[in-house]
């Protein structure tokens, strides 16, 4: 049965790794530098207006949030890295947070990387990639704001991202639009065959 993404409930925003949750329902987790446009990907999928925060104070947004979907996964949204004025404290903080997240006992289903489709990778987009690729963890790069691009910079982006990327070459590249709705199906359809794959691992069990 499709995940019913109507069925969406805040659940916690964890600001330490002690109140992380870790119940054996899988998580989907949405990172990305700060401004990426994060928060609008979460809301168009979700087609809620205001359910996670658009623009909000960046340097403010250092937690964990965690969202009940349909009581069949966690949607997680990480706090976004990359924003050059916060102090070295909220860095830290930052860090341990992420740190603590993925270090948890896999119930990792998904990260979606977000990646700002007008510019080239940021050096921590990269740090963000390699990381996921050196940790075997499933991952989907999400371009964002793809309305912004003319058609020809559509095309050069996106060539261009292939030779960016670590293994560009190989990767699963969607892009989306929050203000179009371009790339929500295609997610919803990835969602719905993690719940279907997960369904069938447990019958098969
Ligand atoms: P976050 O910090 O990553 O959560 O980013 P937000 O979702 O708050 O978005 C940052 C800014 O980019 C806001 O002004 C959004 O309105 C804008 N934005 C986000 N996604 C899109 C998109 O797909 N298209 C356009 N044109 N603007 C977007």
């Amino acid at each position: 049965m499709p995940v019913n993404l109507q069925k969406a409930e805040f659940v916690l925003s964890a600001v330490s790794p002690k109140t992380f949750i870790q119940d054996g329902r899988p998580q989907v987790a949405f990172a990305g530098r700060s401004n990426v446009g994060k928060s609008s990907v979460i809301n168009r999928l979700l087609n809620r207006k205001n359910f996670a925060r658009v623009g909000a104070a960046p340097g403010k947004t250092v937690h964990v949030n965690y969202f009940n979907i349909d009581g069949a996964f966690y949607l997680v949204d990480l706090p976004g890295y990359g924003y050059a004025k916060v102090s070295k404290a909220e860095r830290d903080r930052w860090g341990r947070l992420m740190e603590g997240y993925f270090a948890q006992d896999r119930d990792i289903a998904l990260v979606l990387s977000l990646v700002d489709s007008r510019h080239p990778p940021s050096r921590e987009d990269l740090q963000m990639l390699d990381f996921l690729i050196d940790q075997e963890l499933p991952f989907l790069v999400v371009l964002t704001k793809v309305d912004k691009l003319s058609p020809r910079e559509r095309r050069e982006r996106l060539a261009a991202f292939r030779q960016e990327l670590p293994m560009g070459e190989e990767l699963a590249i969607l892009p989306f639009s929050a203000q179009t709705g371009e790339g929500r199906e295609e997610l919803r359809a990835i969602l719905d065959q993690l719940e279907n794959d997960l369904l069938g691992e447990e019958e098969g069990e």
